[in-house]
């Protein structure tokens, strides 16, 4: 019987598990940590009661995902819940823009702007099933739909400063900031612009859930898969030394792909691993609220995600200061109320309130301040609020998961080449170039999410070339 062994448990690691335990292969999965999840854990971290999603909050990769579709892990006990709102992006004055699942009514509300913001999503959503087929795994593929991947790519290439030109009002440009942001990158870099167009049609073709009782249930639904298939998983197993078995898949960062494999691997491999770069970091507050979050618009009181960062220009200054290893006065802050749509999470009134800060990479400083001026800035009364606060800066990230190197969560720096040819230029870059071995993590297409596609192509190919 053909082994394997899949080091680390995120997503990504727990779906390549999946599928090597559904093909029959003899599967361990080996997790540093007591816990299994990486980025999907969540806890009840300072008020008995309220319970914190560690990492991961929202869910638009997950629910878009093609892998995770096609498994019914509701059968495991995942439950997918919507918040009213999607995101909204508040500006000064209590002005906002609102990105709601229904397109109709954000093209509603975003007034002059709304037939543009039409013209250019209402295609894409209406493909959006084949658009993530096409986008979900390595940018060297041979499209099923190419029209459609070169009208998304065309844009997704662009700087989201360029693609905000088509827009006047601060709310229709801030919202799109707010969404392109999430590439910890200056938005005047090319392929910014794609992280917001993917997270614009994830919520109008998908929304953006959370999980029921935390994202430690998506974990725990993959997990059930693979022990249901026969396959076993392992906490408390730090890897150091490769792995006896026919197939190894890493969910881990190249670093340590490197540090358990590197004298195995062929120097066309080693030499980009090498040269991988970490992206920003995050400071992580999640707060206790008591009464929740006094926002000064009224949507953002029902909103999923909170996207506080001012305008596009403002936004686009903070992460030029992050991207210069500088900690900007104002940063980027993304703000998340799971418990809208999980009510389970609250306790009484006290409901958990989800924030982090962009920050540069290995930032030792402190950003709560700074966080919670930004959520003050556009609810006032925040601070008299809260009734417990717990702050996870960089180092503690990392040293709670190894792959968020100097605090970077999504896997590497989302710059132009890394964003497109993760981890390397390869039509299969999860192979890594010696017999059985393997990387699926978020530094493999498509990138940080929760979504397990670089787990799942990962596998596929494993199996593929055990077919071979
Ligand atoms: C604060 C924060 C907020 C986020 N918010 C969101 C969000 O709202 N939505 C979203 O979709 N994504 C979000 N993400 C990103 C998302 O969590 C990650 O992109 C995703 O978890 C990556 O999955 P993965 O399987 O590649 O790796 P991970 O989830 O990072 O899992 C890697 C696992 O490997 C283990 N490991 C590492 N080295 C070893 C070793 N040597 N031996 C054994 N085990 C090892 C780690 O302990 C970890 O369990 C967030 C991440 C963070 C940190």
């Amino acid at each position: 019987m053909t082994s394997a062994v899949v080091v680390g448990s995120g997503p990504n690691g727990l779906a390549a598990a999946v599928v090597l335990a559904r093909a029959g292969v003899a599967v361990t999965v080996l997790e540093a940590e007591d816990e299994i999840g990486g980025g999907t854990r969540s806890a009840e971290l300072n008020v008995p009661g309220v319970l914190h999603d560690i990492c991961s909050a929202t869910h638009p990769t997950g629910v878009a995902s093609p892998f995770f579709r096609s498994l019914d892990l509701e059968r495991h006990g995942l439950e997918w819940l919507w918040p009213q709102v999607d995101a909204v992006h508040p500006l000064d004055g209590g002005r906002a823009g609102v990105l709601f699942r229904d397109l109709d009514r954000t093209v509603d509300g975003l007034g002059i702007d709304g037939e543009a913001w039409r013209r250019l999503f209402a295609p894409l959503v209406r493909r959006s099933d084949a658009l993530i087929e096409e986008i979900f795994g390595p940018v060297l593929h041979v499209p099923r739909h190419p029209l459609l991947l070169a009208s998304f790519g065309l844009r997704a290439l662009q700087p989201a400063s360029w693609i905000a030109r088509r827009w006047q009002t601060e709310e229709a440009r801030g919202l799109f900031a707010g969404l392109a942001a999430h590439a910890m990158h200056p938005l005047g870099r090319p392929t910014t612009g794609g992280l917001g167009l993917m997270f614009a049609v994830t919520s109008h073709a998908y929304g953006w859930p959370v999980a029921k009782g935390g994202s430690i249930a998506i974990a725990n639904a993959l997990a059930s898969d693979v022990i249901e298939h026969g396959g076993r998983i392992e906490t408390g197993h730090r890897v150091t030394e490769l792995p006896q078995a026919d197939i190894v898949i890493f969910d881990t960062s190249p670093r340590t792909v490197l540090q358990v494999a590197g004298d195995r691997l062929p120097g066309r491999v080693r030499r980009p691993l090498r040269r991988w770069r970490s992206g920003p970091g995050v400071v992580k507050v999640d707060f206790a609220v008591e009464g929740g979050v006094p926002w000064a618009n009224e949507w953002a009181a029902q909103a999923g995600t909170v996207h506080l960062g001012g305008t596009l220009e403002e936004i686009d200054a903070a992460e030029r200061e992050v991207h210069a290893g500088r900690m900007p006065a104002r940063p980027f802050v993304l703000a998340c109320q799971q418990y809208l749509a999980d009510p389970g999470r609250s306790a009484g009134n006290v409901h958990p309130v989800w924030t982090y800060a962009h920050v540069p990479n290995g930032y030792t400083g402190d950003a709560t301040e700074a966080i919670t001026r930004q959520v003050e800035r556009f609810a006032p009364g925040f601070r008299d609020r809260i009734v417990a606060q717990t702050t996870t800066r960089p180092a503690q990230l990392e040293a709670h998961n190894a792959n968020y190197v100097g605090g970077d969560i999504g896997g590497g720096a989302n710059d132009p080449w890394q964003l497109v040819m993760r981890p390397r230029m390869s039509p299969n870059p999860y192979s890594l170039g010696a017999k059985g071995l393997y990387i699926c993590s978020a530094s493999t297409p498509p990138g940080g999410g929760v979504h397990g596609m670089g787990g799942f192509h990962a596998a596929t190919a494993a199996l593929a070339d055990l077919a071979r």
